[in-house]
């Protein structure tokens, strides 16, 4: 009798630690190192991302690098020295465009950076190759452009709708293009490790004020992934309180057109499976006095309780 029951029972055990081994690792560790979208150059968008229990990060935007691991290590989601974290556990940065706000941690601390690869839509690497890493900006310490060309970094050029693994990590990219006050494009990156996804958004416009489908087209994309419950968080931004005129959006959300975009995405999925989905905001502009604002006209207005999250700089985020 027990020899019949034990392949069956070793069976089961295989069974339920590889369960085991998944259910630990369902998730992402996202580390703010800049959440704001102006002024304070010590705290602009960047986001440290990777599998839960990995330490191979990539960031999403570069706008603050060395101030914020500072931030995260004071904080306790980082351990070591800040040189050394950028180094050694950032494997590359995913640029969404090309914006001073978006990279210019990345520019500034180059000189100390190891060799790793910056991903991007080639119109956006084109800007840092025509734009910073020159030798009248900067140095090129890049592998296209003015000579010399240093080679501390490859740029990685990312087509539209496929998937990319990302080198020295466990995740994998695709890129989406948004529009950021047109004809000026943004990127969007969807991540994933195994079966699980993150979406960030770089800076956008809603559709009907850019008078653009790169929204609509790429909801209808990422639409399914949330029905099958694989899509755990998307990164949005609001940058300005709903009483900012329409004429000086430049390519930017509202708490209102926030919401309008999101119930266009609700309208594509299972309200269950949507409500799981947690919604990251950021690069809300200061002063203070308006991004307290814009988080109040969220908060209020937010209708059907979705799972907001307002990141701060340097407090690791767990999204599973
Ligand atoms: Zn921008
Ligand atoms: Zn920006």
């Amino acid at each position: 009798m027990f020899r019949r029951i034990l392949p069956a029972l070793i069976l089961f055990s295989i069974y339920t630690c590889k369960l085991w081994a998944q259910g630990t690792n369902q998730g992402f560790t996202i580390i703010p190192l800049g959440v704001k979208g102006g002024d304070d150059e010590s705290n602009l968008s960047s986001y440290m991302i990777a599998p839960e229990g990995s330490e191979k990060y990539v960031c999403l935007d570069a706008g603050t690098i060395n101030a914020g691991i500072q931030k995260a290590i004071k904080m306790k989601s980082l351990k070591g020295i800040s040189e050394e974290i950028q180094r050694r556990q950032i494997k590359g940065y995913l640029i969404s465009h090309g914006h001073l706000d978006h990279l210019a941690g990345l520019i500034i601390n180059s000189p100390a950076d190891t060799a790793k690869n910056i991903y991007g839509l080639p119109s956006v690497l084109n800007i840092l190759r025509d734009k910073y890493f020159t030798w009248d900006a900067w140095a090129n310490f890049a592998n296209e452009g003015e000579k010399p060309q240093l080679k501390k970094y490859t740029y990685f050029s990312l087509i539209e709708n496929t998937t990319y693994p990302l080198k020295d990590t466990e995740m994998k990219v695709k890129a989406f293009e948004l529009s950021h006050g047109n004809p000026y494009k943004s990127t969007a990156f969807l991540i994933s490790h195994d079966d699980v996804y993150i979406l960030y958004l770089g800076d956008t416009g809603a559709d009907e004020i850019e008078k653009s489908d790169k929204l609509a087209s790429l909801w209808k994309n990422i639409a399914p992934l949330i029905n099958a419950g694989q899509l755990k968080a998307i990164f949005l931004e609001v940058s300005f309180p709903n009483e900012q005129p329409d004429k000086q959006l430049f390519g930017h959300l509202t708490p209102k057109l926030f919401y309008s975009e999101l119930s266009k995405l609700e309208g594509l999925t299972d309200s269950k499976a949507f409500k799981k989905v947690s919604f990251i905001v950021t690069h809300t502009k200061p002063p203070q006095k308006t991004a307290e604002e814009v988080k109040k006209q969220l908060i209020s207005e937010k209708s059907k309780d979705l799972k907001l999250i307002f990141p701060e700089q340097g407090k690791h985020l767990t999204i599973n």
